[in-house]
């Protein structure tokens, strides 16, 4: 089984303060049991701290989760509902519509940030809001992603994973039938800090509970 945890440090809503601290506790749960995840960063939302604090996560295999994920436009909406509550905000990817080049330079920049940050490789990709186009997938095949991770139906001539049907909150994961043996389950951190502020995350008993199918599954399924 894939872990994929999408969304640092944000995808549209208002970064948070403090932000590197309020996720710790949520990342530290795949940290201490050693359970290898993969975290979609947004590479220019991240500054030096976050750099920092990435690099020293264990277990965590890196995706790039687009260039900017709209936020400059879509957290402005969200001023006074940092928490998108309203579900107001967020829809149209920041490759939608681009021309080939300008798709190729976002990608190539993105990735090159990445890779330099972390000082490793990053071959995987998450798009944002779940949304591909053909100029987007020929760019990143030539800057060496070999991994999406990504929902719903599209052409792509790179081996994708789907976490359908789930796509979920920690909270909700006795309501999955089948959790156990999925291929892949997506969580994002925006809403597993909604959980931990409102005293409603199951996180912990989730990764107990998948913890032993996983550990057999998790080489076969991804090697990286
Ligand atoms: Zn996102």
């Amino acid at each position: 089984m894939i872990l994929r945890v999408d969304d640092y440090p944000t995808g549209v809503r208002p970064i948070l303060p403090d932000h590197v601290e309020k996720f710790g506790p949520i990342l530290d749960e795949f940290e201490k049991r050693g359970m290898p995840y993969v975290l979609g960063i947004v590479p220019t939302l991240c500054d030096r701290k976050d750099w920092v604090y990435l690099k020293s996560l264990k277990s965590m295999l890196p995706a790039c989760h687009g260039y900017d994920h709209m936020y400059p436009v879509y957290s402005k909406l969200l001023k006074d509902d940092p928490y998108n509550k309203k579900g107001l905000a967020g829809g149209a990817s920041e490759f939608h519509g681009l021309s080939q080049m300008v798709t190729e330079k976002l990608v190539s920049s993105g990735l090159y940030l990445m890779r330099a940050s972390l000082e490793r490789e990053v071959t995987r990709f998450i798009p944002p809001f779940n949304s591909m186009n053909p100029f987007l997938e020929e760019a990143l095949i030539k800057h060496g992603v070999d991994t999406l991770l990504c929902e719903g139906a599209h052409t792509s001539k790179i081996p994708c994973v789907s976490s359908y049907p789930y796509y979920i909150r920690s909270s909700d994961y006795q309501k999955c039938p089948g959790i156990a043996n999925a291929a892949c389950v997506t969580l994002h951190l925006t809403w597993e800090w909604d959980l931990l502020r409102e005293g409603t995350s199951k996180l912990s008993e989730f990764l107990d509970f998948i913890q032993p199918a996983r550990s057999l599954a998790t080489d076969a399924v991804d090697p990286k």
